[in-house]
């Protein structure tokens, strides 16, 4: 046994706790190698392959040789198409040096945050929230505020949710639309709203927008569109969900110059540039015609098992919210008390140990009385999970 006090880690990562997300992956995963028949409806990550069209340049590359180091902040030529994207979406020019390519969202989300906040700093994150984004503040010295939206506004914020919650401390706000774990998406007038209240205090916006094209009536906006004058704003987006690339691991931040220089700083003494290859494959994810139609096609197969799924809990009288982006079901399962106050934990753990199915306790998105339900899986899993839901007693 190691003594937990000569290898205690340090103050930094000692509140630190590995995602509850992933760990429920990998019990889920743990116990299938053991044997057990889990159904896994924990993860978030598509279950399609990666658009042929995309490997195919990941396998030019390679016989190209592109196995250096490239800098930091990305090659070129992704650069310019991610600023060539914005630019239209914006409507005037994204200047491709306002880009820092990062691996993964994950990394150019804890570039902003840890570039942007610091002791003393709160930061709104409206909940339920990415499980992750209250550990990168923390990470940053800055206090995430918890600020949950009523049940019935799907559980989105509103501007006087966010003013409640503000102090003087406040700094920022981390904005996800479509959410995650929820699914909702927030209307044009509700993202202008929350820009004027912004840009009326000063506070930044992080805008995670990697669930956009993952969405059922059109594309969601983007803070891009949005934002009109108000400069204070870092987008942040990645290939993982929209073109099913979760483990190339490739993101990116648009922000002001002064803060992307930081962000490459920054980046330049934790991990370099994201891969090589990646980098590459990237390109043809954003500009081949076959991989915008292999999304298409994934987002509309989300919808199918979206409407069964969501149709099979609607008859069982259980109460969640409709998504209409990303591709979760989150589904309230009981009041929390003082007897239980974590009413989600429990059934996440009952449903995965007595009927096998892997879902995500609502605690780690800051709301204990909710369980996630990700339908990133084949439909047949997807619908008999729901119904051994159904069997384990929403009340
Ligand atoms: N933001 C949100 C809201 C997410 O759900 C995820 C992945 N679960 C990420 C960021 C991280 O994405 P990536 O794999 O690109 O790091």
């Amino acid at each position: 046994m190691y003594s937990m006090s000569r290898y205690a880690p340090s103050a930094n990562v000692s509140e630190l706790r590995e995602s509850a997300t992933i760990a429920v992956s990998t019990r889920a995963k743990a116990l299938r190698a053991a044997g057990r028949p889990v159904i896994d409806l924990g993860a978030g990550e598509p279950d399609f392959p990666t658009p042929a069209c995309v490997m195919e340049a990941a396998h030019r590359a390679l016989d190209a040789g592109h196995t250096r180091y490239t800098a930091v902040e990305g090659i070129a030529p992704l650069r310019a198409v991610i600023a060539q994207r914005a630019t239209m979406l914006r409507g005037t020019p994204v200047d491709p040096a306002d880009v820092v390519v990062s691996t993964g969202t994950k990394q150019a989300l804890f570039n902003a945050c840890f570039s942007l906040f610091g002791a003393g700093d709160e930061v709104l994150v409206p909940t339920p929230g990415w499980t992750s984004y209250y550990q990168m503040l923390s990470l940053s010295r800055a206090t995430p505020v918890a600020v949950v939206g009523s049940r019935q506004r799907q559980l989105k914020v509103t501007p006087d949710d966010l003013s409640r919650a503000a102090t003087s401390r406040t700094r920022g706000i981390m904005l996800n639309s479509p959410c995650n774990p929820t699914g909702a998406v927030y209307s044009r007038d509700e993202l202008l709203e929350i820009v004027a209240l912004a840009a009326e205090h000063g506070w930044w916006i992080v805008s995670d927008e990697i669930y956009r094209a993952i969405s059922y009536h059109g594309i969601a906006e983007s803070l891009l569109t949005l934002a009109g004058e108000w400069p204070r704003v870092v987008i942040v987006d990645g290939l993982a969900k929209t073109f099913a690339m979760t483990g190339w691991r490739i993101g990116w931040s648009i922000a002001p110059r002064p803060l992307s220089a930081a962000m490459a700083a920054l980046q330049s003494h934790t991990t370099s540039n994201a891969t090589t290859l990646s980098q590459h494959a990237a390109v043809a994810a954003l500009t081949m015609p076959e991989a915008n139609e292999a999304s298409r096609l994934m987002v509309a197969e989300f919808k199918r098992r979206r409407d069964r799924a969501l149709g099979e809990l609607r008859s069982a009288g259980a109460e969640v919210l409709e998504p209409t982006g990303a591709f979760y079901l989150f589904i309230r399962v009981a009041d929390a008390s003082s007897a239980d106050p974590e009413p989600g934990t429990r059934f996440a753990h009952r449903l995965l140990e007595e009927l096998n199915v892997a879902v995500v306790p609502g605690v780690a998105f800051g709301t204990p009385e909710w369980i996630r339900l990700s339908y990133a899986a084949p439909i047949e899993d997807v619908l008999e999970g729901v119904r051994r839901v159904v069997r384990a007693g929403i009340s």
